[in-house]
């Protein structure tokens, strides 16, 4: 039975424990967290759904099948996501409406697409505000958004990932796909900024 009076073991020794015991049952994770960090920094990056964005902007066909079937897109561009994403839905923001997406539960995100979820993404403020509140966490955030813009809440699942498609800023038009997926930030592709 723990009482008020028990130490609490600082996040290092935990670290510790759990690296013991993980070395102990014949696993190596010092070359797990190197290579997911190697994939994290280098490979899931916000990138890579900036250029399905831009690449949408620019080809009316590749949009099309972005907004219907996000997964055959994504696969299609040479991406990939794990076989647990089974949907991968882009929201497109336009004039009247603007998309943001959360996890209510945790901190879920298309990470492959558009990198690992930022801590503020992960904090209870913002997924429990977000829902009820939307217009007041964006404005907080830097966001103020036209009253007459509807805005819808996303909520991410296991199964079910999302990226907000944003509008394409005008004076643009002349611009290629790299230099269009250079405006795109991973704000934008969760819908807490605009381009
Ligand atoms: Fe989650």
């Amino acid at each position: 039975m723990t009482t008020d009076t028990t130490p609490i073991a600082s996040i290092e020794q935990r670290l510790d424990a759990i690296q013991t015991v993980l070395q102990r049952h014949g696993m190596q994770p010092t070359e797990f967290i190197d290579t997911f960090d190697e994939l994290a920094h280098e490979h899931w990056v916000p990138a890579n759904g900036a250029g399905l964005i831009a690449r949408a902007w620019t080809d009316p066909a590749f949009k099309q099948l972005l907004l219907t079937d996000g997964v055959t897109a994504v696969r299609e561009a040479g991406l990939s996501m794990p076989p647990h994403h089974r949907h991968f839905v882009v929201l497109e923001n336009t004039a009247d409406i603007h998309n943001v997406i959360c996890c209510t539960l945790c901190s879920c995100t298309a990470f492959t697409i558009i990198g690992l979820p930022p801590d503020w993404y992960k904090d209870l403020a913002y997924r429990s505000r977000v829902v009820r509140e939307a217009r007041t966490v964006l404005r907080e955030m830097g966001l103020d958004l036209p009253a007459q813009m509807q805005i819808r809440v996303w909520d991410t699942t296991a199964d079910t990932r999302y990226m907000v498609m944003p509008q394409r800023p005008s004076g643009t038009e002349g611009m290629t796909v790299d230099q269009l997926t250079a405006l795109i930030s991973k704000d934008a592709l969760i819908g807490v900024a605009l381009i």
